[in-house]
């Protein structure tokens, strides 16, 4: 089908209910250039990121990942949001949309506008200590680590990974950042596989999940069960259920309606359509 009839579609079912549920994955941000993890088969891409348990457990790891993530974070704090984030702005705009729930973690969501948003896996742009929890810019990290380390910067990388990480040489003398309230372990405020989403955050997703009317799922393969426990939860409570998707998902046979494209260009149709 083409974006047309899909927008089309969307559209019709935007203006079937009134309050919107909308949850979204790395397939939103792909337009940015941000790559996602997983294909339209729901394989791999990369080689699987890293884990909270292997960043926790040994300095090593930490250094390579803080090395790798200076030119892997620059790639996507220079990513600028696209015609989904900005559609999804305007429907909130508009009234449609009760909540955002994204499993990404650049915040293009809220750049591009959208102010109801619950950052489920939190955001790259924020760093965390695991010993004081104190909170902080990554920014000002960002500027220490290429000031510590000139050369990493200059250094050549691939296409990174979503999660900040990029693929380059590791650099073992790497000075470990630390926080600079008390000296404990810094990490990126983002939820690492193996670590567990907050469960006030969890509720306050569900909170709104069930203030909705429908659920719109966008650019997730929904295998992390993370994002698909919502649209599990709506199918229980017989919510509709949209997914919009290049290619397939786990939640697929849970979907009252399944739209198969590329998010951009099916928004910004369904946005036109709806004026
Ligand atoms: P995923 O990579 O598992 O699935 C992305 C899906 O989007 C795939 O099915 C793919 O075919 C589809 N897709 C790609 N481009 C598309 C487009 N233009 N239009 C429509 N569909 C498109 O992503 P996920 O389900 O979000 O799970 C990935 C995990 O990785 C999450 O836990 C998330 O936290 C994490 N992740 C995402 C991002 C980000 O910030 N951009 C970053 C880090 C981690
Ligand atoms: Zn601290």
């Amino acid at each position: 089908m083409q974006s047309g009839h899909l927008g089309r579609a969307l559209a019709a079912e935007l203006a079937r209910h009134p309050r919107w549920f909308v949850l979204t994955g790395a397939g939103v941000s792909t337009e940015s250039g941000i790559p996602a993890y997983r294909d339209e088969l729901g394989e791999w891409r990369h080689k699987p990121p890293m884990r909270y348990q292997t960043f926790v457990g040994s300095e090593a790891a930490q250094r390579r990942y803080w090395s790798r993530s200076v030119l892997g974070y620059e790639r996507i704090r220079r990513a600028r949001p696209n015609a989904a984030h900005r559609a999804l702005a305007e429907l909130e705009q508009r009234g449609h949309v009760g909540a955002i729930v994204t499993q990404n973690v650049d915040d293009l969501h809220r750049r591009a506008g959208s102010q109801r948003v619950i950052d489920l896996h939190g955001r790259l742009s924020r760093i965390v200590c695991l010993d004081c929890r104190w909170e902080d810019s990554r920014d000002v990290l960002q500027r220490q680590l290429t000031a510590d380390n000139p050369d990493l910067s200059s250094q050549r990388s691939t296409p990174g990974a979503p999660d900040g990480d990029a693929i380059v040489e590791t650099r073992a003398e790497l000075r470990l950042p630390r926080c600079s309230k008390c000296g404990g372990t810094l990490k990126p405020a983002v939820v690492f596989f193996g670590e567990t989403v907050p469960a006030e955050r969890v509720r306050a997703a569900y909170a709104e999940l069930d203030k909705a009317d429908a659920v719109l799922a966008i650019g997730s393969s929904l295998m992390v069960f993370s994002g698909y426990r919502f649209v599990y939860r709506a199918a229980s409570r017989r919510l509709p259920i949209v997914i919009l998707n290049a290619g397939r998902t786990r939640a697929d046979p849970l979907a009252t309606l399944k739209l198969e494209g590329p998010c951009g260009p099916v928004l910004e149709d369904a946005v036109r359509e709806l004026s």
